[in-house]
């Protein structure tokens, strides 16, 4: 890397400044190393495309876990991660107790590589040993926190060694809120490269060849049975489903690319959504869950195509009954609020409504976009608080304020919820592995949904034997049974606070 004495010493106290810092704390610290290590543009790029909202740092797993989970996901694509060793240690066994089935490649760093920009160049030899065509078709390289805010420039990588095509992208948890759009990070760099390689010559066709209908890009990862509902509800408007974005393999960046419009199934791919547009692909938000949902999205998917209304409706009575009578095949009854990171709440929430739950509140870690906008009309009409950005504690006092009798949520409000004898489920594990879309999803939740709320006396039968057991202090194995010590407390507390006070005065001396 060849970079002048003023940019050096700027790189290495930026790098120097850093090296120590990790998600616990050190927001401001990394964001001005990473500006003054000249990423400035990049962090403002990101605020733009994943507004914060009322909590700054990420209160679930890390963020590059989306990104990474991505690039694993993709056939005939290495990736591989610069930053921290227990960055690195966190991501991998995530990545692995998620049955990724291939390996994650990893740059070590030390203070000294860091500084000297000999980091760079280590991630360069490792690209070049790593790019053989007979394995791969791309190599990913991420940068987690410390190098994005040291400002180690993946972009200066050579874009393509022996035809496998190197993507660097920079994912900092400073940077992007949440896993779900990390994952949009590099999908919108993987479309990005591939429409510069489809401007400027033929690609590789599909692996089943081009479809003979017209199709609709699939944004967001779904369960694998909703893009084959999809492709059904699509199929009498003479369109056909396109891949879905994630993607698992190259050349379905073309076909993807190669669509008539875009269905942002999942609202928040910013990025994505970037590169179908500049490619003149227009984009309809929501998704056809429930009746009312797929009633409006196939209008909504029928006039952005030109459908001819008479074929929109006939399509449309032709599935609607069907959904119908699965929702009230399936009802479900009972006080519901719900959270989670998925960017699927919205459309599960408006399931849930249409078979009969009393929803209160859906938060989701994710942003507003106008993708997601017709779905939060829809619940808002019907007095349901919808909470974007929301934030754990936001979760949690909804839980308090509504009483409900089942809880879906992230990890710790389930946890919050059960240890008051809730009913609660996992939104990522049991909710958002189902069938959402079409006629298939319609009724899918309620089996989950009814079998979890009618344990509600198991739970006060568990709450009533255990009751005082495990809580608060008395919480773990102990001999002898553990004695309170406010006085301990008060001692400590009145301590920090001449601390505190000591170091006020020393600042204004
Ligand atoms: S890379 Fe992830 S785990 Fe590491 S400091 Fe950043 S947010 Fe935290």
């Amino acid at each position: 890397m060849t970079v002048s004495n003023d940019n050096q010493h700027q790189d290495s106290v930026a790098a120097a400044s850093v090296a120590g810092v990790d998600c616990h704390g050190g927001r401001e610290q990394l964001t001005r190393a990473a500006e003054a290590a000249g990423n400035g543009e990049l962090l403002a790029k990101y605020a733009a495309d994943y507004p914060r909202g009322p909590h700054d740092q990420p209160q679930s797993m890390c963020p590059a876990f989306g990104a990474l989970r991505v690039g694993l996901r993709m056939r005939r694509t290495a990736s591989v991660l610069s930053g921290s060793a227990c960055c690195v240690y966190g991501l991998t066994f995530t990545s692995h107790f998620y049955g990724a089935r291939r390996s994650v490649g990893y740059v070590p760093f030390n203070s000294e590589t860091l500084v000297t920009g000999k980091l760079f160049e280590d991630i360069r030899d490792a690209v070049h040993k790593l790019a053989d065509p007979e394995h791969y078709d791309a190599i990913v390289v991420i940068n987690l926190c410390v190098p994005t805010a040291s400002g180690v420039p993946l972009r200066l990588l050579p874009k393509q060694i022996n035809g496998v095509r190197i993507i660097g992208i920079d994912v900092p948890g400073f940077g992007v809120p949440t896993h779900a759009e990390a994952k949009d990070v590099l999908a919108g760099a993987l479309l990005k490269f591939a429409r510069a390689e489809a401007e400027r010559g033929p690609v590789q066709a599909p692996r089943g060849g081009r479809s003979e209908r017209p199709t609709i890009a699939l944004l967001g990862e779904m369960f694998p049975v909703d893009p084959v509902t999809i492709g059904g509800l699509l199929e009498p408007l003479g369109l056909a489903a396109g891949p879905v974005i994630p993607n698992r393999e190259w050349r379905e960046l073309y076909a993807a690319l190669d669509c008539v419009a875009v269905a942002a199934i999942h609202p928040f791919y910013t990025a994505s959504i970037r590169e179908f547009s500049a490619a003149g692909r227009p984009i309809v938000g929501s998704a056809p869950v429930g009746h009312d949902g797929t009633a409006a999205w196939l209008d909504a998917i029928g006039d952005t195509c030109g459908v001819a209304r008479s074929q929109i409706d006939a399509a449309k009575n032709r599935v609607l009954p069907t959904i119908a009578k699965a929702l009230s095949n399936s009802p479900i009854k009972g006080r519901i609020t719900m959270s989670g990171y998925e960017g699927s709440e919205l459309l599960v929430a408006r399931l849930l409504v249409e078979s009969g739950a009393d929803v209160r509140y859906v938060g989701t870690a994710c942003p507003r976009t106008e993708w997601s906008e017709a779905d939060r009309e829809w619940l808002a009409a019907r007095g349901i608080h919808v909470q974007f950005r929301a934030s754990l504690e936001q979760d949690v006092a909804a839980f308090e304020e509504f009483r409900p009798d089942l809880v879906i949520g992230t990890t710790p409000v389930v946890q919050k919820a059960k240890e008051r004898a809730t009913p609660a489920l996992y939104f990522t594990n049991l909710i958002s592995a189902r069938p959402l879309m079409g006629a298939a999803g319609a009724g899918s939740l309620a089996t989950v949904v009814n079998a979890a709320m009618g344990n509600k006396a198991r739970f006060d039968d568990m709450l009533a034997f255990f009751e005082g057991v495990g809580t608060g202090n008395n919480s773990g194995i102990w001999t002898e049974e553990p004695v309170d010590h406010p006085e301990f407390r008060e001692m400590n507390r009145r301590k920090m606070a001449r601390q505190a006070a000591k170091r006020k005065a020393e600042e204004m001396m």
